[in-house]
């Protein structure tokens, strides 16, 4: 027999929104742009010029190491996962706001081996050594992680770990589709599922993925701020009951999302392809908008999961007894004004 989820933990709160300011760039300073954000953290408010926005559940300044968000925002959801609820945390803001130095780290392209000290490491590696560390505490002998890592561009899904190089795009084999031995369970059919054992394969395999993600991106002439990826870690335990008669294997996911850059389109002043992309990054970004807060409100409101291929990806770990984090990342800089507030106004809205 299956089983998913337990009953007796307590539910934390299920949607979890931050914001983050990532510090002033190079060329911010030179052109001469001054800092107008900052985090209020006694009021969980991010203070934009003169405006107080509020509420967040975390707010985290220039200042914020990559541990101490990860302690906060993101081990909580590494517990349940490990429990055998399905968790999600995304990263979404302006391109060049931090949402890969936040997901990935600062060094991803760095030497491995110095990676494990490395403060810059990033959300994804920390969470899978935090599984590994959970699951020894937990005491089960009998498990395996798998992860996998797909980008979707165009409501189109590429799987980054598919060892078919150079990429080809690959409409036919992968679909979503729900699983019909697990009632609102969602399996991508053809997708790579690669185990791993040690934090070390993570950086190895988010390496090939980017590798793969810029081939892709260059191939189809398109920048990779305008697809999102999702990095899912697949945790299946396997458990016996107390008179020792009855196995149950355990299933929790953790999904890790870098949404694409939220930059709108008339700033980029976008025509034609572009124009289409960013059409459909709109309206992928609208829809789990709407899919987040119709989660906020009392039961009984459809939830338009359907309604793009990102939500229709991650329903089985979006609502119910999962938990949702999104991270708004923002530039300080005034130059960047404009987004930013768009930025912090979808954030503060999902939640
Ligand atoms: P995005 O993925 O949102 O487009 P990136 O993560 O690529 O943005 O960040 C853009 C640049 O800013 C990178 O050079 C990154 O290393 C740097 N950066 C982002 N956030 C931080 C931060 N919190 N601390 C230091 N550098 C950061
Ligand atoms: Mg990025």
């Amino acid at each position: 027999t299956k089983k998913r989820g337990g009953k007796s933990e307590e539910t934390p709160r299920n949607i979890v929104v931050a914001a983050r300011i990532r510090p002033m760039n190079d060329s911010e300073k030179a052109s001469g742009a001054t800092s107008i954000c900052r985090a209020d953290t006694i009021n969980r408010a991010i203070i934009l010029k003169n405006k107080s926005l509020t509420p967040f559940d975390r707010v985290y300044g220039p200042t914020a190491s990559q541990k101490e968000i990860f302690d906060d925002l993101v081990k909580p959801s590494v517990q349940r996962a490990v429990r055998g609820y399905n968790c999600t945390i995304f990263a979404y803001g302006q391109t060049g706001t931090g949402k890969t130095y936040t997901m990935e780290g600062g060094n991803a392209s760095k030497e491995i081996l110095s990676a494990a000290t490395d403060p810059t490491t990033g959300l994804i590696p920390r969470a899978v050594e935090e599984i590994f560390t959970e699951i020894n505490n937990l005491g089960t002998t009998e498990y395996t992680v798998r992860v996998s890592y797909v980008e979707l561009y165009n409501e189109e899904l590429t799987d980054l770990l598919a060892p078919n190089t150079p990429y080809v795009p690959d409409k036919k084999r992968l679909r979503i589709y729900e699983d019909e031995n697990h009632k609102g369970s969602v399996v991508v059919q053809g997708l790579e599922q690669v185990a791993v054992t040690h934090r070390h394969d993570v950086f190895n395999l988010l390496k090939a993925g980017a590798e793969k993600r810029r081939t892709a991106a260059t191939l189809m002439n398109a920048s990779s701020s305008r697809s999102h990826t999702v990095f899912s870690v697949t945790i299946t335990m396997k458990e016996t009951n107390e008179i020792g008669d009855e196995e149950m294997l355990k299933v929790g996911k953790l999904n890790l999302v870098d949404l694409a850059g939220s930059e709108s389109i008339g700033r980029s002043g976008a025509v034609g392809k572009t124009a289409k992309e960013a059409g459909l990054i709109n309206q992928s970004l609208l829809t789990l908008g709407r899919v987040i807060t119709a989660l906020t409100v009392s039961s009984g409101q459809h939830i338009p999961y359907r309604e793009s291929k990102l939500t229709r990806l991650l329903q089985d770990a979006l609502g119910g007894s999962s938990i949702t984090s999104l991270i708004a990342t923002v530039s300080p800089a005034s130059c960047n004004l404009e987004e930013t507030a768009s930025t912090l106004d979808y954030a503060l809205r999902a939640r």
